[in-house]
């Protein structure tokens, strides 16, 4: 099999695992227990809550351990959101129109409990625009939620430079607007400081990075205002109730370490394979446009559109070859739903359904890459000759 969706989840990396067995066996203490067994898994939450906190420049006290990025995100957006209006400082929230639906939905339910909220568009890049994040602050602003990478086209958005502009207004006003980011996409490609950053909160989930599904990471800056969403035990320094998923969190500590080591060799090789991948496609079949990404991006990441066909019997038909890529666009109630994201960016609703997004990982080969190329013109073309509705 030839894996290229890394953007959707990545094989959990073998020193991850080992790392996680012990406590699946015979390490099973809760971190609570006032025993031996629970001290020592403690203490391994202890070692992996230091390790987050050394690779994102935190401290370990501002780092929480979560269910993953969803939970994360929807944590810092509502939780920030909801403690500021509390606090009287007032309720307006910005984010992007190209947020992941986790960040998105949030920022809807935001609006359900009374939130005003300001969707920042972008270009045809999938850039957000700095100038029109200035012109969108208020007085009455809490929080600014702006993914670091988009999980779609791989774009980089310009956050340390919107975290300054959230700051100084924040100076001018004399009230804080708190400034949130999805970095679920990041790690592995992008150093992420939160220091340099700038930022308050930071979301992350260890499926991404080679590490466990269901386990994520939340900075929350210190004395960040925050209301917990789930509440019960004071485990996770009393913000995020719930027994502690310790193998999930051991390998996350492993994980997020991994993926700063060997960070440049990483992103020349995969850069250079998803170029060649990029250029074969653009030579080898007619029409073919690569979707945003093209200057500021993660190095993994390949959006291309396929005009005339539609990217979900693209996706099938690569699976037959052993490939595995991912369609941006979703069909519910036999209506085609493009993706939000590429609307956003202004591509044309044919283009856009005829999407398709390869993410290349750390283990991908020039091999896979030339077998995937050879193969992508052919299926394209029958594809196109089938369809039925003209391009
Ligand atoms: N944010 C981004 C940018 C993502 O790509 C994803 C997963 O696809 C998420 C959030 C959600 O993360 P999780 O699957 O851990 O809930």
């Amino acid at each position: 099999m030839i894996y290229l969706d890394h953007a959707a989840t990545t094989p959990v990396a073998s020193k991850v695992r080992e790392a996680m067995l012990p406590y699946l066996g015979a390490a099973y203490g809760n971190p609570s227990g006032l025993y031996a067994l629970g001290a020592s898994a403690q203490a391994s939450v202890d070692v992996a809550r230091k390790a987050t906190a050394g690779a994102l420049g935190a401290r370990p006290s501002e780092i929480l351990f979560t269910s993953g990025g969803t939970e994360s995100i929807n944590s810092a957006i509502l939780g920030i959101a909801y403690a500021m209006r509390r606090a009287g400082a007032g309720d307006h929230v910005i984010t992007t129109a190209i947020e992941h639906h986790a960040g998105l939905h949030a920022a809807q339910f935001l609006e359900e409990l009374g939130f005003d909220v300001t969707y920042l568009g972008c270009d045809a890049q999938g850039r957000v625009s700095l100038a029109e994040l200035a012109a969108s602050l208020r007085p009455e602003t809490v929080l600014v939620s702006m993914m670091l990478v988009n999980n779609e086209v791989g774009t980089v958005q310009p956050v340390a430079e919107a975290t300054r502009i959230a700051r100084d207004f924040r100076a001018s006003r004399g009230h804080r607007v708190l400034f949130h980011t999805d970095a679920v996409q990041a790690p592995g490609w992008l150093p992420i400081d939160v220091e340099e950053l700038g930022v308050d909160a930071v979301s992350l989930s260890s499926h991404k990075f080679g590490g466990p599904k269901g386990s994520g990471i939340l900075y929350l800056r210190r004395a960040t205002p925050f209301r917990a969403l789930l509440h019960g035990g004071g485990q996770e320094l009393q913000k995020r109730a719930g027994t502690e998923n310790v193998a999930g969190i051991v390998g996350t500590g492993v994980a997020i370490e991994m993926a700063q080591v060997g960070r440049m060799e990483r992103l020349r090789r995969v850069r250079a394979l998803r170029d060649h991948l990029r250029d074969e496609l653009l030579a080898t079949v007619p029409d073919a446009i690569v979707n945003g990404c093209q200057e500021h991006c993660t190095p993994n990441n390949l959006n291309v559109a396929f005009r005339g066909i539609e990217s979900e019997q693209l996706v099938a038909a690569l699976d037959r070859h052993g490939i595995a890529a991912s369609s941006g666009s979703a069909c519910s109630n036999s209506l085609w739903e493009p993706s939000h994201v590429l609307m956003a960016m202004g591509v044309p609703i044919r283009t856009a359904v005829g999407s398709v997004r390869f993410s290349l990982g750390e283990g991908t080969t020039a091999a896979e890459i030339a077998a995937v190329a050879s193969v992508v013109p052919g299926e394209v073309a029958r594809l196109r000759s089938e369809a039925t509705t003209p391009r």
